[in-house]
């Protein structure tokens, strides 16, 4: 069935290609987004189609629309990105949230929610499954991030529970490809760009704290399905890929897959709170929506390479300043 949905920070990395998927099948399809971190450029193409609506809107003013769905992306995801302005980051988190589950309350849409692999902060249980609670420094430069969607989750939570809205959490591992923001900071962003550019490979610390790395279109493939799972499945659902890599085979990788001449440097020691191990445990995944990813890191970096060296690099830019 065709449904009215409506996706906020849907210009970003993620939310862009969410947005293809659903504009695809047929959906008519809202974007919310005030362009924080992302540029036009990732929904250019999609702004010729008659089931699709761009609104330049911040979530944490209210929002009144009739729609079926709601995807509830919106949220600055990079370190560099988050702490930019942290105040801003956690009213993103906690006021988008309550907007939005209101929203939903009001017109008794549907609702998921983007979590993240951040609510279990440092972790001392590896791998991680959705049953731990997590190692999070309340106070520290993470915080507004880790802590901001932390409480989200709780307001979804108790939505459900107070007000019976129908919610989807997952918690996302890190994911990536095409459309990553190419200043974000991010750790395959800047190798692939430093890669490119022949520059040296920064690793943060020794380089063997280390990532899962998901690719984009497997991501996007378990909020399908988590959005149309049965109704007793809220989550939390943790979706990534768990094959876990050191941040220096990470950068070997990228150094060979892309011909560089790139050499690997450790730049400065690990930032304060970075986790040191992450790794999704995927259990829950697998048997409620019989998802798991299927495209290897080698193969989702070659496309991602691919699209790196196709962009106009003097296009995008740093985030402006949003008080
Ligand atoms: P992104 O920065 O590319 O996308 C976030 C989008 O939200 C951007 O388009 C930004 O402009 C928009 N936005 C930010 N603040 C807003 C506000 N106040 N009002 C309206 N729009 C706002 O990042 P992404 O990687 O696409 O992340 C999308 C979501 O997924 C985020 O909620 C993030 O926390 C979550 N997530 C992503 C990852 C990952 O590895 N990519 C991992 C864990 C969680
Ligand atoms: N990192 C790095 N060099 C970089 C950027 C990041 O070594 O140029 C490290 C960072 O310290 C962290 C990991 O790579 O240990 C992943 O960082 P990212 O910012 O991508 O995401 P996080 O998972 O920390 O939110």
């Amino acid at each position: 069935m065709l449904k009215r949905i409506l996706v906020t920070g849907g210009a970003g990395f993620l939310g862009s290609h969410l947005c293809d998927r659903l504009v695809t099948a047929g959906h008519d399809v809202i974007c919310v987004d005030n362009l924080f971190t992302s540029q036009k450029a990732n929904i250019v193409h999609l702004l010729k189609q008659p089931n699709f609506e761009f609104i330049r809107h911040d979530v944490t003013h209210p929002l009144f629309i009739e729609v079926d769905e709601i995807f509830n992306l919106a949220c600055p995801a990079a370190p560099g990105h988050y702490q930019y302005n942290p105040i801003k980051t956690i009213k993103t988190s906690v006021m988008g949230a309550i907007n939005m589950l209101g929203l939903a309350k009001r017109v008794r849409a549907k609702i998921f929610h983007a979590s993240t692999s951040e609510v279990y902060g440092d972790p001392h249980v590896h791998p991680q499954p959705e049953t731990y609670w997590g190692h999070v420094n309340p106070i520290g430069p993470r915080a507004c991030y880790d802590e901001g969607k932390r409480a989200a989750e709780t307001l979804f939570f108790d939505y459900h529970r107070q007000n019976k809205v129908n919610i989807r959490v997952v918690r996302i591992f890190n994911t990536y490809g095409p459309r990553m923001h190419p200043y974000d900071g991010r750790v395959v962003s800047n190798f692939i760009r430093q890669a490119i550019a022949g520059e040296p490979i920064t690793i943060y610390g020794d380089g063997s704290q280390t990532r899962s790395f998901c690719y984009v279109d497997d991501l996007v493939d378990g909020f399908l399905r988590m959005m149309d799972a049965p109704d007793d499945c809220s989550g939390p659902v943790n979706l990534g890929n768990p094959t876990e890599f050191t941040i220096r085979e990470l950068a070997e990788q990228v150094v060979e897959l892309s011909g560089s001449s790139s050499t690997i440097v450790r730049e400065r020691p690990l930032p304060q709170d970075d986790p040191k191990q992450r790794q999704p445990d995927i259990s829950r995944a697998k048997s409620l929506l019989e998802w798991e990813p299927t495209v290897p890191l080698r193969e989702g970096l070659r496309r991602t390479i691919d699209w790196f060296r196709s962009i106009d690099i003097e296009n995008y830019r740093p985030p402006t300043p949003n008080y």
